[in-house]
């Protein structure tokens, strides 16, 4: 088959002094390619940024393009403030982004700041460069789903009902997911706009805004055991009583609007995403009141979902947390996505690992494909979704890849594809980096480490260890990030990318940091009790210093 023209950075000549910075600086292109609203540098979740503002992203390249090795480049919130001389060894970029001091990380404190231009919110992986479109959660959600199927005693979701809100730029991989396990999905999208960019894109099937309808197609769906996703261009504060009131019952129900964000984010019941935007400027606290109300009644509906026998979880968006502003008392009944689902992968250190063929090149990346097939044939999940996703998730921008692969999978991968790029057998460097919502990589209370064995949910020390030990392992970037708008307070992350240009020196700079980047979530888990993880460390050798 002939390669399609590589998008549009493909073939470009190098415009920096070397495929490490030109690397980064692909990236940073890539994550406005492919995020929601490039003009306002928004990437995804409402107001997670690429860079603080025009002339700041303007500045981030000219420096990406002047940046030598033996420099750093650092940047605070989206804006660079200088080059420091360091050595070829350190980081090309170091950043710290929407870090606010205890007492003061609060939505107020942020929104004042933020207002000023003193600060932006860099999402997890949209401030330092990493996000992949929604490819990067696709995988995530697809094993939630597979493991909600292994609770139902099945191998895959065909024949049932999946239920979910928001389709954004996460919540767009909900309704893929879901179809690549055979299921029969609504996802309730309150803006049209985006449910006909989903459907022009592929993730969903159909797009109504008929609630009979939806019910229609999905009741004939799951009658033959066919994958459908609708789209239900609808508010999900109605439309998840009224089915919840209803004869056909959903088998597992989530949501993934922006309900982190009740300015920028949630819709309110009644509202168009006009409306929102209007009463954003007039009237603020009337938008905000009016969001937790709608909020209180969509998790009510979700709590009913779950009496009546559904898997109902939280996927990562601090809905129960504003339910609970709603006064409804019983929101943490239902379980986060973590917790329920993904700690015990998290335990062996094994996580949203991605890379992104920095050339253009697809084929580069099928060629890594065809690696993985071969050099971890022993391992059915990875074969298994490598398999699903060659043939079902379409490339977005720079092409990519995402395999949740754990400690040791990492290093041997990434040193092998190094190898690739230095005997030409890809076209192009390869750029490794994962997701923040890795084993040791973040501290969220109310998503990534919600009821820890040993109650360390709200300690943040180990995502900051995980930065210091990248930095010292000679990462290309390294990024601490905590939480914007409505996660103000909630969370701080860590976020590390690493350039394969087929180098020595870039070789050890995998091996060392892809090694003690997962070596780091395993200690974390071992270290809070958990007795998978301390099996794990025991296996790699990781030395322990404390029982
Ligand atoms: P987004 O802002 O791109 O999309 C949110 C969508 O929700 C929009 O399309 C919006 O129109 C829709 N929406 C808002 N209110 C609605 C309502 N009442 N009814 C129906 N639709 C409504 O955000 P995103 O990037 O898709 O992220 C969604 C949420 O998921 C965020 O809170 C984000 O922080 C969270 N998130 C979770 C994970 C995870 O790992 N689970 C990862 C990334 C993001």
């Amino acid at each position: 088959m002939t390669e399609p023209r590589p998008d549009a950075f493909g073939g470009k000549p190098l415009r920096c002094r070397g495929w490490r910075q030109e690397g980064l600086l692909r990236l940073l292109e890539n994550v406005l390619t492919v995020g929601e609203d490039p003009d306002n540098l928004v990437v995804y979740a409402a107001l997670g940024k690429a860079a603080r503002n025009r002339p700041a992203y303007e500045a981030i390249v000219a420096a990406l393009k002047n940046l030598s090795d033996g420099e750093t480049m650092i940047v605070q919130s989206g804006k660079p403030i200088a080059i420091l001389t360091t050595h070829s060894r350190a980081p090309l970029v170091l950043m710290a982004n929407c870090n606010l001091v205890g007492r003061w990380a609060n939505e107020e404190v942020f929104y004042d700041l933020e207002q000023r231009g003193l600060i932006c919110w860099g999402g997890l992986t949209a401030g330092c460069w990493q996000y992949i479109g929604s490819q990067g959660v696709l995988q995530g959600t697809f094993e939630i789903l597979a493991r909600a199927a292994a609770r139902l005693g099945a191998a895959d979701l065909a024949g049932r009902f999946f239920l979910t809100a928001g389709l954004g730029g996460m919540g767009s991989a909900q309704p893929r997911a879901a179809s690549m396990l055979g299921a029969a999905s609504i996802t309730v999208e309150v803006d049209g706009e985006r449910a006909a960019k989903r459907l022009e894109a592929g993730a969903v099937h159909e797009v109504t805004d008929s609630l009979p309808r939806a019910l229609e197609s999905v009741r004939r769906a799951m009658s033959e055991r066919r994958a459908w996703a609708v789209a239900l261009v609808a508010n999900a504060a109605d439309v998840y009583p009224a089915i919840a009131a209803g004869a056909l019952r959903p088998d597992v129900v989530t949501d993934q609007t922006a309900a982190h964000d009740l300015l920028y984010g949630y819709v309110p019941q009644g509202y168009s995403p006009a409306d929102a935007r209007r009463e954003r400027g007039r009237d603020p606290a009337k938008l905000t009141a009016d969001g937790v109300r709608s909020i209180g009644i969509h998790v009510q509906a979700m709590l009913e979902f779950q009496r009546l026998g559904a898997i109902v979880f939280d996927n990562g968006n601090l809905i129960r947390s504003q339910a609970i502003r709603a006064g409804v008392n019983r929101a943490f009944d239902i379980p986060v996505f973590t917790e329920a689902f993904l700690r015990p992968l998290f335990c062996e250190g094994i996580g949203p690992f991605r890379w992104i063929a920095l050339s253009g090149y697809r084929a580069d990346i099928r060629a890594i494909d065809d690696y993985l097939l071969a050099a971890f044939a022993h391992d059915a999940a990875v074969t298994r979704w490598i398999r699903m996703a060659r043939d079902a998730v379409p490339f977005e921008g720079l092409p990519a890849r995402i395999a949740w692969l754990g400690h040791g999978a990492r290093t041997a991968l990434g040193l092998a594809v190094n190898d690739m790029v230095r005997s030409g057998a890809l076209r192009g460097p390869i750029a490794f980096t994962r997701d923040h919502l890795e084993a040791g990589a973040m501290a969220h209370p109310k998503i990534k480490t919600e009821n820890m064995r040993d109650c360390s949910d709200a300690i943040a020390d180990w995502p900051l260890l995980n930065a210091l030990v990248n930095c010292a392992s000679q990462a290309d970037l390294v990024a601490i990030h905590s939480g914007g708008g409505g996660y103000a307070g909630f969370m701080t992350s860590a976020g590390v990318t690493l350039i394969a240009d087929g180098t020595a020196a870039a070789a050890e700079r995998l091996q060392l940091t892809l090694t003690n980047d997962t070596s780091l979530g395993v200690l974390r888990y071992a270290d809070a009790g958990y007795e998978e993880a301390r099996r794990a460390a025991e296996r790699a050798g990781l030395r322990r210093l404390s029982p």
